[in-house]
Formats: C-alpha cells, structure tokens, sequence
C-alpha cells in the first residue's frame, strides 16, 4: 500500500487508504486522515481495464473501417451477360 506524499492538507496528519475504485474509467484513491478524519481523493489516471477496453474498441473500430473500404465484390459488367445473351441467339439462329 502506497500513501500519498502529502499528509492531510487540514491537520497535516497522517493519511491512509480507505478506499480504491476504477467504476468511473479512472483510477481513484481514497485516503483518511487518521487524526482529523478529512477525506482526500486522488486520482491516479485512467484505470487500466478502460485502457483494455478503449485499446479493444479501436481496434475493433479499425477493422471496422477495413471492412467498409474494403472493395466490393466484383461484378461482370452487364454488357457481357448481354453480349452472351447475343452469341447464345446467334448460336440458335444459326443451327
Ligand atoms: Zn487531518
């Protein structure tokens, strides 16, 4: 358990940790003054569970992304069912 450098802003006495919570995204220290009981909250960043999530997120926006630039599939052109189409009346006509 680590205690923050400072000591309680009020009474300048000795903080300890009450509590630790990542709910908000962040990571958030809780510490209490032994002697006058003043809460003191510290925020230690962004908790690492959100950075895992927001890491997963991207990528999974990434791919995303991937799949809508990816080109689409290939198409024969209308002209060459046609021009089947033709050779095919030819091939009747013509036996
Ligand atoms: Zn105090």
């Amino acid at each position: 358990m680590t205690e923050p450098d400072d000591s309680c802003p009020k009474c300048g006495g000795e903080l300890h940790q009450t509590d630790k919570n990542t709910f908000t995204g962040q990571v958030w220290r809780e510490y209490t003054c032994r002697s006058c009981g003043h809460i003191v909250d510290i925020n230690e960043g962004v908790a690492l569970w959100q950075i895992l999530h927001d890491d997963a997120e991207e990528a999974r926006q990434k791919n995303q992304k991937k799949e809508d630039q990816a080109p689409a599939p290939v198409r024969e052109p209308a002209t060459k069912h046609f021009a089947l189409f033709v050779q095919g009346l030819l091939i009747w006509a013509l036996f």
